[in-house]
This record gives structure tokens, C-alpha cells and sequence, in this order.
């Protein structure tokens, strides 16, 4: 993200959008309403994501109209954490707010965010405590913050939230991709900011309909697992691979361990030893285990190298002393 100077007086709004041209005007008039009232200069970034509809010619209009607004578009659709990415590098203000385009999130929320950064947050997530959305959608939404929560640490109701406001500082080190943007709060408390959480008001989807169907909770699980593994494990993968390498390792050792000494046992002749199908299964799950752990080890040696990439890109030698007398 290119280093600018964020301005203390400027707070930015920054406004995801795909094909919502019903919402547009509506939202920029409830923002200006908001915004007349508050101390602070306001700007309004939009980011159309590539939409289909005529939003960026609605867009054109209201920049036209009113020199707050600020616009990029998208040459095709990339996806809303891409959106957020780019109004992020483009925002000036030293507090910056996401919302989303559809009207769900109330602009009048704006001042209560403000107030809750001054109290020390870096990062404040809304909260739709009341949500109005269709079931399917606020069910398994409820069981994927619980997991989130419980997985990372990071104890939210609604970290994917589109309402949420960010100290300049903050949004500067986040880095986002694919569909990361549902773990803001988790990458930004990886990083050692401060996270709270705001209740807002939500609204029901006026226009248009939404972007994520059902698909969205297959993603998001399997996101899950690499926002854990990155957040957690991203600098030193072996600690985690090499960890279940062991683990394995250990079990096949006294795997072959016990084997070793049925097998003595029965040399001796003493006490009648394991049957010739338990030794089967012992061997089986010892061989098992040796492979799967001696597996876990390698690739955990492979990812090492991968991240260590900087590391090993160092000069091949290392100089004592030069003379260079001439
Ligand atoms: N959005 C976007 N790119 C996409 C999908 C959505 O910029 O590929 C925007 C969308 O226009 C809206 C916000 O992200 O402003 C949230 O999308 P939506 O309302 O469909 O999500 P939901 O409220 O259903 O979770
Ligand atoms: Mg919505």
C-alpha cells in the first residue's frame, strides 16, 4: 500500500460497490445529511467492483454534484476485499469507515463509530444485532463467528460486518486478498491493534439483491483454516506441521515398540503374545503413522523454506576482511 500522509481533519467513507444503482443516490443523500452535522470534512469513496448496471454512471453524477465524492471502478468484477484494498490506498483520511452500498448499513451510525475510536479502538466492527436478513443467511452466520471466535481468539458477534471504522495506522497493514475481507478484525488483532465492536442498526435490502449465496459459508470455512494457519503460523510453519509430524512419529515409534516386544515375548516363549491379527493392525497403524508423520515433517521443512525465502536470498558468503589497497 503506497505510504500518504493521512489528514487528521478528513474522515473517509469508503463504499463498495456491484450493481446497486437503486441505492446510490439514497445513501450519498442520508451520508450528506450525516455529514453536515459532523466536525470533521468528509470524503466519499466509492469503488464500483466492476458492476453490470449503470452504477458508475450514478456515480458520475453525484461527483458532479458534489466534490466530496471520489471514485475509482474496476475495469471488471474482483471481488468486495479487493474493492475495500483499493479505497484503503486511496482514502486520505486519518479515520476511515466502510460501509456498504445496498442502504442495510445507516449512515447515521457514523458519529457513534467516531466516538468509539476516540475511546481507544484502532479497528470498531458493527455489530447487526438485530439483522434482517433471510434465515439461511443469519444461521450460518451466527455458527461461523462462533467458530471464528473460538478458532482465533478474536470474541466477536458479526465479524463479517460490512460497517466498520479504522485508524489510518490500522487499514495501512492490513493485507487482503481473495475473500479476506470477512477477517478484518482477525488479521488487524493479529497485528496488535485494539478490536471493538459497535451494535448498529441494520436494515432490510430495499433494491436489488444480494451478492453471496449459500457458497459463501463453503469459502468462508475453508478461509477459516488459512486466516488460522496465516495469522498463527505464517512466519514459522514447521511449529505446526513439524508438531504433528512428531506427534505421529512418536506414536509409530511406540507402535513398533510394542511389536518389538510381543515379538520377544513369543522368542521366550513366555506369556501367549498378541494374536497374528492384532500384530497385523499394530503394523499397519505403525506404518501408517510413520509415513504420515514423516510427511507432516517434510512439508513443514518445505514451507520453512518457503517463507524463509528472503533468508536464503542473502549473499551466498559471508566476507572477514577485505584488502583493497591500491
Ligand atoms: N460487493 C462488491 N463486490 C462484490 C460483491 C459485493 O463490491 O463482488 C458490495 C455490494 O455492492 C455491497 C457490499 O459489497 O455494497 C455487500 O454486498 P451484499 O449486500 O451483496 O452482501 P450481504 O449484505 O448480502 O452480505
Ligand atoms: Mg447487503
Amino acid at each position: 500500500m503506497p505510504e500518504q500522509v493521512a489528514d487528521p481533519q478528513l474522515l473517509s467513507l469508503v463504499i463498495p460497490v456491484y450493481n446497486e444503482r437503486e441505492s446510490l443516490a439514497a445513501l450519498h443523500a442520508e451520508i450528506a445529511e450525516v455529514a453536515a452535522a459532523l466536525p470533521e470534512r468528509v470524503e466519499i469513496v466509492f469503488i464500483d467492483d466492476g458492476s453490470k448496471d449503470d452504477s458508475f454512471a450514478v456515480i458520475r453524477e453525484l461527483a458532479a454534484k458534489d466534490d466530496r465524492v471520489r471514485a475509482i471502478r474496476f475495469r471488471r468484477n474482483f471481488g468486495k476485499a479487493a474493492a475495500l484494498a483499493a479505497g484503503f490506498a486511496a482514502a486520505k483520511g486519518n479515520v476511515v469507515i466502510t460501509m456498504d452500498a445496498d442502504l442495510q448499513d445507516d449512515p447515521h451510525e457514523i458519529p457513534n463509530f467516531l466516538t468509539k475510536l476516540r475511546d481507544g479502538f484502532d479497528v470498531v466492527s458493527g455489530w447487526k444485532k438485530v439483522r434482517h436478513d433471510p434465515w439461511h443467511k443469519v444461521l450460518p452466520s451466527r455458527v461461523f463467528n462462533k467458530f471464528l471466535s473460538v478458532l482465533t481468539g478474536v470474541h466477536l458477534h458479526d465479524h463479517n460486518c460490512g460497517m466498520k471504522a479504522y485508524k489510518a495506522d490500522a487499514l495501512r497493514e492490513l493485507f487482503m486478498y481473495g475473500e479476506m475481507h470477512r477477517f478484518v478484525p482477525v488479521l488487524a488483532n493479529a497485528r496488535g491493534f485494539k478490536v471493538g465492536e459497535l451494535v448498529i442498526q441494520h436494515r432490510a435490502r430495499k433494491f436489488g439483491h444480494s451478492k453471496y449465496g449459500w457458497k459463501r459459508f463453503i469459502k468462508g470455512a475453508l478461509d477459516v483454516v488459512t486466516v488460522r494457519l496465516l495469522t498463527g503460523f505464517g512466519r514459522r510453519p514447521q511449529h505446526f506441521l513439524g508438531a504433528w509430524g512428531l506427534a505421529f512419529v512418536a506414536l509409530a515409534s511406540f507402535g513398533f515398540a510394542l511389536l518389538g516386544a510381543n515379538w520377544l515375548l513369543c522368542q521366550f516363549d513366555a506369556l501367549a503374545g498378541m494374536g497374528p491379527g492384532t500384530q497385523l493392525v499394530g503394523l499397519i497403524l505403525s506404518v501408517g503413522s510413520g509415513l504420515l508423520g514423516t510427511q507432516f515433517l517434510l512439508t513443514g521443512l518445505l514451507a520453512e523454506v518457503a517463507v524463509a525465502r528472503k533468508w536464503l536470498d542473502q549473499d551466498p558468503f559471508s566476507v572477514a576482511e577485505r584488502i583493497d589497497g591500491r
